[in-house]
């Protein structure tokens, strides 16, 4: 059973919710906070043997926003009230949630220093304070790339404090990787934030996702499966989160089909709007790897831009994207990277997107409140 608690609710609601719950002898009781940026909701999970308990007697206090026997299916990630305010959280310094828009642009595999001071420096210029940066690179085949892994970490680091990075999104491939990218920020003066990315090919490594449900330093960002359904992938994230770590970002990135020929994968952002919907988990794009390549449009705009704006008018809120100072040189996935003088335009796109969203919902909000003045 979830109580949800109104917003800022006093602590003397939760004291009467738990004096309500400790009736029940073998019922335990969960607390769990979400802080959003301007509130903070409460909720507290009846775990054990609640069938014969009552929903009334919780209902009835006052400050309890909505009581709700769960199933258990996304118990934590899922949402369990109708109210429209969504949560997410903050990370050094950047908020995750419905309302703040990050784009993670960067390159897929890092490879020499010189290509990531220009990608940093070009994202300084537009002051964007998010990128993406491959150590560990999970590749098809083994005669690929396989990322330089920790010994890059360092200077990959350094060279994001340098110009004012404050999330890097970085695949993990091993629960080690975690200690890596620990000691390498130890070893650096946590010059920047990581955000931990579980690739597609470990959607189901339920033992990583575990490994990173354990810390809670390291927020995640998951990348839904390529060949699983959605509630599988769902289901994954309550993983992570069952162990302790709620901060997770979900990022659709395409399934594997051939009836997405020629993109690399069919894309599959008409699920922005079910992620928002069943749960609580602020939602990513990854056009670069959905789409695979830089085919244009008749007027030249790529098609990763175009789904990048399919995915942000359905309400998602990040957006992890591939970019390269020189693709032709880029040691992994080059044929999908946008180059640094596409940056400009990319992010304008995404800003005149956003705003179109936020006047759709507008403008849907204006239809309601007139059909009930009709009413
Ligand atoms: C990536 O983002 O670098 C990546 C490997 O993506 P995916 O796991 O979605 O294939
Ligand atoms: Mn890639």
């Amino acid at each position: 059973m979830v109580i949800t608690l109104d917003p800022d609710a006093p602590e003397e609601t939760i004291e009467a919710v738990l004096r309500e719950a400790a009736k029940y002898p073998r019922v335990q009781t969960k607390k769990y906070v979400f802080k959003g940026a301007t509130q903070t909701l409460i909720e507290i999970h009846l775990v054990g043997d609640t069938v014969r308990v009552p929903t009334e007697p919780f209902e009835d206090l006052p400050g309890v926003r909505s009581v709700v026997r769960v199933s258990s299916r996304y118990r934590l990630i899922g949402r369990h009230d109708r109210g429209q305010q969504r949560f997410g959280f903050e990370y050094n310094g950047v908020r995750f949630d419905d309302e703040h828009v990050n784009v993670f642009a960067g390159l897929c595999a890092v490879d020499t220093p010189q290509h990531v001071e220009l990608m940093m420096r070009a994202l300084a210029e537009h002051g964007v304070v998010t990128t993406r940066m491959g150590a560990y690179k999970p590749r098809t085949s083994p005669y690929d790339f396989q990322g330089l892994g920790a010994e890059c970490l360092p200077w990959v680091f350094e060279l994001a404090g340098k110009y004012g990075i404050r999330v890097i999104a970085m695949e993990v491939t091993d629960a080690r990787h975690i200690d890596e990218i620990r000691q390498a920020l130890d070893q650096t003066g946590w010059p920047t934030g990581v955000m931990l990315q579980v690739g597609t090919r470990n959607a189901q490594n339920f033992e990583l996702l575990k490994a990173i449900g354990r810390q809670q330093e390291f927020p995640v960002l998951y990348k839904r499966g390529m060949g699983i359904t959605l509630e599988e992938s769902l289901n994954a994230c309550e993983y992570i989160a069952a162990e302790g770590n709620p901060r997770i970002v979900f990022c659709l990135r395409g399934v594997k089909s051939n009836l997405g020929d020629p993109h690399r994968n069919l894309v599959d952002f008409a699920h922005v709007p079910v992620v928002r919907r069943q749960t609580k988990l602020p939602v990513c794009i990854d056009p670069s790897h959905s789409v695979g390549r830089r085919y244009a449009g008749p007027e030249g705009i790529l098609d990763i831009i175009h789904v990048t704006g399919q995915g942000l008018i359905a309400g998602a809120t990040n957006v992890l994207v591939d970019f390269h100072p020189c693709p032709e040189k880029a040691l992994c996935d080059g044929p999908q990277a946008m180059t640094l003088d596409q940056l400009p335009f990319f992010l304008e796109y995404v800003r005149r997107v956003r705003n179109t969203w936020q006047e759709v919902v507008a403008l849907h909000r204006e239809q309601l409140a007139a059909r009930a003045s009709h009413a």
